[in-house]
C-alpha cells in the first residue's frame, strides 16, 4: 500500500473511500490546470499591485488616535483599487463583515426617493433587515429611510431575466444590485460576461444608473473582476476569500472616486470620510493574505469540483455541475435526507484542524424558519475561505460545502464527509 494510503486509513478513512475520490481526482486533472491558470495570473495580478505601490516594510506600522496620514492603510486602499481596477477603495478591519460592508455602501450611496432594484432576486438573508424587506421594524433600514426596493428574479435557468429588468428600469431607478454569489440558494454562481452582458443593456436605457455587485465568495475565480466590466461599486468580506484565510476580521469597498467619498461619509463622519480609522496592527495580515488568496481560492475552489464529481458520480443532484465555469466557491450537494445532511457536516467538522473534536448538531438559529447545522473548525472564527459546510434541515436537504486553505485539506474534508455518510450506511459505494 502507498504510505499516502496508509496515512490516510490511520486518519479513519475506508480503503474503498479513498480509491474512489482518488479515481474522482484524477478524472478532472483538466479543471484542475484551467484553475491553476486563473491562479497564476491573478497571483501576478496582486504582485504587480505590491510593486507599483513600493510596498515596504514601513507599511505593516501603524498608528493611533485619529489614525491622520496611515501610510499602510492608504497603500492597502491603492492596492485593493489596483487590483480590482478602480478609482478608489476602503478597506478596513474594523468593517465587521460582508453584510457591514454591503450596509455602507447601499447606504452611503441610496437617498430617500431612490429606488434600489435587484435583478438578482432576494438579496443574501442579512440584507433584508438592512433593506427593509423581513418582518422586523425601527431598526432603520433603507426603506424606513424612505428608499424604495424592487426586485426581479432571475429566470429558471437561474440567468438575468432581461426583459423584465429593462421593464422594471424607470426614473428614480438609482441603483443596480447584483449577488454574484449562489448564497444559499440552489443557483449557479453569475459569470463576468453574463454581468458585462446586462450591464451593456441597462446603460443603453438608463446610463447613469449605479451598478453595485455584492461579490463575496467571488474574488479572484476568474481572470476578470466585476469590477472590470462596468460595475461601479463592489463589496466583500476579508474573511473571505480576498483575506486568503489571514486576515482576523474586514471588508472592503472598491469603486468610483465618488461613490467611494460618499460610502467613506457613512464609514466615519461627513467631511472626515476615510481620512480617519486605525488598522490595530492588522495592516501586515491583511496584506499578506491578499498575496497568498489567488493560491488559496484555487485549492478551494479544487476542493469544491472535487466534491462535486464525488457526489454527482454517486447520483446526487449538484452544483455547479463539475464541469462548469464556476463563479463563486460554494458547493452545494441535494442529500435529500436529514441524516445525510448531519453526517457529511459531522464528517467536515471530524477534517478540521480547530476542534476536530466537537461534533456540530441542529440548532434554531436567529433569522431562519428551520433548524440549521454548521460545521467549521477554524483559525478565524466563522471565517468561510476556511473548510466549512452549512445546511438548513429542511427539504430537499441541500448542504453547501466551501473552502480549505489547502486542496490538500479540501480533499481531506470530502473524503471525511464520504467516509462518514458510507460508515453509516447512508450511502453505498
Ligand atoms: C457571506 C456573504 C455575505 C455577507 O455575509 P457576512 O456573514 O456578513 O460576511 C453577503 N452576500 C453573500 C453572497 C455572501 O456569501
Amino acid at each position: 500500500m502507498k504510505l499516502i494510503d496508509t496515512m490516510y486509513e490511520e486518519m479513519g478513512i475506508d480503503l474503498k473511500v479513498i480509491e474512489l475520490i482518488n479515481s474522482a481526482e484524477e478524472s478532472i486533472k483538466k479543471n484542475f490546470e484551467k484553475i491553476n491558470t486563473i491562479a497564476e495570473y491573478n497571483q501576478l495580478k496582486v504582485l504587480k499591485a505590491f510593486q507599483k505601490n513600493r510596498l515596504s516594510d514601513k507599511h505593516f506600522n501603524w498608528n493611533t488616535g485619529y489614525g491622520y496620514d496611515d501610510i499602510g492603510r492608504e497603500t492597502l486602499e491603492r492596492v485593493f483599487s489596483d487590483i480590482f481596477n478602480t478609482e478608489d477603495a476602503i478597506v478596513r478591519p474594523l468593517i465587521v463583515n460582508g453584510t457591514h460592508a454591503l450596509t455602507l455602501a447601499l447606504t452611503g450611496i441610496l437617498r430617500p426617493g431612490d429606488t434600489m432594484l435587484s435583478i438578482t432576486g432576494k438579496p443574501y438573508d442579512t440584507l433584508e433587515d438592512v433593506i427593509g424587506i423581513s418582518n422586523k421594524k425601527g431598526q432603520g433600514s433603507l426603506i424606513e429611510y424612505g428608499i424604495k426596493y424592487k426586485e426581479v428574479k432571475l429566470t429558471d435557468n437561474g440567468f438575468f431575466d432581461k426583459k423584465n429588468i429593462l421593464n422594471q428600469i424607470d426614473n428614480s431607478t438609482k441603483m443596480i444590485y447584483i449577488q454574484r454569489s449562489s448564497g444559499y440558494s440552489f443557483r449557479k454562481a453569475l459569470t463576468i460576461d453574463e454581468i458585462k452582458s446586462i450591464i451593456i443593456h441597462i446603460r443603453n436605457i438608463k446610463n447613469d444608473v449605479i451598478v453595485m455587485v455584492d461579490n463575496c465568495y467571488g474574488e479572484f475565480l476568474d481572470y476578470k473582476e466585476p469590477t472590470d466590466v462596468g460595475v461601479d461599486i463592489m463589496a466583500g468580506s476579508l474573511i473571505k476569500n480576498p483575506g486568503g484565510g489571514l486576515a482576523l476580521s474586514g471588508g472592503y469597498i472598491v469603486g468610483k472616486k465618488d461613490l467611494i467619498e460618499l460610502i467613506s461619509f457613512k464609514l466615519t463622519s461627513p467631511g472626515i470620510g476615510k481620512e480617519c480609522g486605525l488598522m490595530f496592527g492588522q495592516s501586515r495580515s491583511i496584506f499578506q493574505g491578499l498575496f497568498m488568496a489567488p493560491t488559496v481560492v484555487s485549492g478551494a475552489l479544487k476542493g469544491a469540483v472535487l466534491c462535486s464529481k464525488v457526489y454527482n458520480d454517486l447520483g446526487f443532484k449538484v452544483s455547479p455541475m463539475p464541469d462548469d465555469n464556476r463563479s463563486d466557491i460554494i458547493q452545494s450537494i441535494v442529500l435529500e435526507d436529514s441524516s445525510r445532511v448531519i453526517e457529511f457536516c459531522k464528517g467536515i467538522q471530524e477534517a478540521s484542524p480547530v476542534d476536530s473534536f466537537v461534533t456540530p448538531i441542529p440548532w434554531d438559529m436567529p433569522g431562519y424558519n428551520s433548524e440549521v447545522i454548521m460545521a467549521a473548525g477554524a483559525f478565524v472564527q466563522g471565517s468561510s475561505i476556511e473548510l466549512s459546510a452549512d445546511a438548513p434541515i429542511k427539504e430537499p436537504y441541500i448542504v453547501y460545502f466551501q473552502g480549505g486553505l489547502t486542496y490538500e485539506h479540501s480533499k481531506f474534508g470530502v473524503l471525511k464527509s464520504l467516509n462518514a455518510l458510507v460508515n453509516k450506511n447512508l450511502i453505498t459505494i
